[in-house]
């Protein structure tokens, strides 16, 4: 069967169970998103995500190939740019700002970790705020904030589409969300609060976890420490988002990858739980091409009203590539 044709019945099969499955549900993403990219190139707009990878990148090699392969598969242009570790940061600045400047690049993803003597933070702050799909610059944050979900931090989001899933009434449910990071735990509390969740914010100050978790209808746990949230921990019939993802060692020497949440105890007590690996992951990729469609919309209308008023665009969104 195709990818394509397994959605809309397994979705339904998915969600009967208490296993939120994100390859599913992100599937289904992934056809609008799909859909969504072939009317952009058929008017001339096709989405082109640029990656952007300093250095050694075997830490992060098998989440690249992953977003390749999948925005491949969606008929998306998906070009990796590596530079070498030493690279400056004023070369990386004028780097960023030359794909800002370039019409045909509607995204731009810069891959962690970076080398020590860049930071992050400023080179996603200099990525154009409409070629941001990793919805990581500090405008992408502020509009969360205003409850104006434009392109949104791609793991917060996924995290919140999977509770929706569960089809609980967001309105007045209790929440919540262990781990506080900028980059994960706030957006999802912002997040949920413009849903009108009630949200508990825990991390590693919080004095006694079990005595918040076990109030919450919902918990997301975002720390990286596995087995920090057992099913003791939780109150029965809650819902278990785990975005963790820690690489363990086993005792016959192999290894595997585990979220945060134990999963078999917090299984028998959950109503619902995403697993690891499979679960917010794969979501996590769909929402990020989702967010590439966006910002190749946004470009198109912000070219298109520049036009309307008579002169032309310069950086960062001009003309299409015909
Ligand atoms: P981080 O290190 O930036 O933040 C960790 C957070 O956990 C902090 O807020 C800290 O206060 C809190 N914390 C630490 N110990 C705690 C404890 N004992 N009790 C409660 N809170 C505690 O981490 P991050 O970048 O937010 O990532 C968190 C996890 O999510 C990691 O395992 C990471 O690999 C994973 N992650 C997953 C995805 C995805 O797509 N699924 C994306 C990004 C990160």
């Amino acid at each position: 069967m195709t990818e394509t044709a397994t959605s809309g019945a397994n979705v339904k099969r998915a969600l009967d169970h208490k296993v939120l499955d994100g390859r599913i549900i992100g599937q289904e993403i992934r056809e609008a998103v799909a859909r969504e990219a072939a009317e952009l190139t058929a008017v001339g707009w096709p989405p082109r995500l640029i990656s952007i990878v300093v250095g050694d990148t075997d830490a992060a090699l098998i989440y690249i190939r992953n977003q390749q392969r999948v925005a491949e598969k969606l008929g998306i242009a998906f070009e990796q740019r590596v530079y070498p570790a030493e690279t400056t940061r004023e070369e990386m600045l004028a780097a960023i700002a030359a794909l800002n400047a370039d019409p045909r690049v509607t995204g731009i993803i810069i891959q962690r970790p970076v080398p020590s003597h860049l930071s992050i933070k400023e080179l996603q702050s200099a990525v154009h705020p409409m070629k941001d799909v990793e919805g990581m610059h500090p405008s992408s944050i502020g509009n969360i904030v205003y409850n104006d979900l434009v392109m949104g931090p791609c793991t917060s989001v996924a995290a919140v589409e999977m509770l929706k899933y569960t089809g609980l009434r967001l309105e007045g449910l209790e929440v919540v969300v262990i781990g506080h990071s900028e980059i994960v735990g706030k957006p999802i509390a912002f997040l949920l609060m413009s849903e009108g969740a009630t949200v508990t914010v825990c991390h590693h100050m919080t004095r006694n976890l079990q005595v918040h978790s076990r109030q919450a209808d919902a918990v997301f746990v975002a720390v990286g420490k596995p087995g920090l949230v057992t099913g003791a921990m939780i109150k029965p019939g809650a819902a278990v988002i785990d975005i963790g993802i820690n690489q363990i060692d086993l005792p016959d020497g192999s290894s595997k990858v585990v979220g945060d949440a134990d999963y078999e105890s917090c299984y028998e007590v959950a109503g619902w739980i995403t697993p690891v690996p499979g679960g917010v992951g794969p979501v996590t990729v769909s929402i990020l091409l989702r967010n590439l469609v966006t910002a190749a919309k946004l470009q198109k209308a912000h070219y298109e009203s520049a036009f309307q008023g008579g002169f032309a665009p310069c950086a960062p969104a001009a003309a299409p590539i015909h």
